[in-house]
């Protein structure tokens, strides 16, 4: 196989496993474009909040397919904090799109077919690789179905899990850093309730592709988990390079 100059890396798995933790550090590691598709289901989620498409565990769908053509969602370098954070209709909504609240709504309104389709459709063209001057390796994604969905043939997929009380516990420590108010057992409840929505859905429910690698991370540092990712990252690159 020839050399390659554009991977796209797939990394799924349940909620709070620490998907985009790891995706940044492999993103800074390999000089990927890092995407949050999180992110995306969970701007969809705060303006449906807000313009009142979703009250009292209703969901406006005919207004919502109306002006789902025209959200703009963008991640942009904050370059003091070096994040990449999201703008919905140019406005900033990274930390409001970080509650509990949102992250309940969001997937709520990820099982929607169309805001499905367009959130698949706005993340292909953002990792397009014709015409890039960003002089970028590749792009690394996170969610729920990139492996499965987005990028069926993405380079790498891995797929994260971790014990559910670790998960929660992580959530909530994440929470609190931001000065977010959070209480364990409705974060724990969120965190449980999420995978249940993901797993059943009708829509690209969350499933491991089988060629996804599978990572638990319960008990492994970040470091760790780099550990893991490279010598599994050097056998593809090994193929590519036409060595094995
Ligand atoms: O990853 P994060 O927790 O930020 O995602 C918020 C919600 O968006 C998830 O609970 C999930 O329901 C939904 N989601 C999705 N598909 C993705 C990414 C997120 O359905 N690719």
């Amino acid at each position: 196989m020839s050399r390659k100059d554009f991977f796209i890396i797939a990394v799924d798995g349940y909620s709070s496993c620490g998907k985009s933790t790891f995706a940044k550090a492999i993103a800074g590691e390999l000089n990927l474009l890092y995407i949050d598709s999180g992110a995306m289901y969970r701007a969809v989620a705060l303006y449906s909040l807000e313009n009142r498409i979703y009250e009292d565990g209703r969901i406006d769908a005919e207004r919502l397919k109306n002006v789902l053509p025209s959200l703009t969602i963008e991640f942009h370098l904050n370059e003091k904090n070096g994040i990449r954070e999201t703008f919905l209709n140019n406005r900033n909504i990274e930390d409001e799109i970080r509650t509990v609240r949102v992250s309940e709504i969001a997937s709520t309104m990820s099982k929607i077919k169309e805001v499905r389709e367009r959130m698949v459709s706005l993340q292909r063209m953002m990792s397009n690789s014709t015409g890039r001057t960003d002089g970028l390796n590749g792009v690394i994604m996170d969610g729920r179905d990139i492996g499965t969905v987005v990028f069926p043939h993405a380079d790498m997929k891995i797929f994260m899990t971790a014990d559910v009380d670790i998960r929660a516990k992580r959530r909530y420590d994440e929470l609190v850093s931001k000065g977010l108010a959070a209480d364990y057992d409705e974060v724990r409840k969120n965190v449980v309730l999420r995978d249940h929505q993901d797993e059943t859905r009708k829509e690209s429910p969350l499933r491991k592709a089988s060629d996804a690698l599978l990572l638990d991370n319960s008990h492994m540092s970040v470091d760790e988990q780099m550990k893991w990712f490279l010598e599994r990252w050097r056998l593809i690159q090994l193929k590519y390079e036409g060595g094995n």
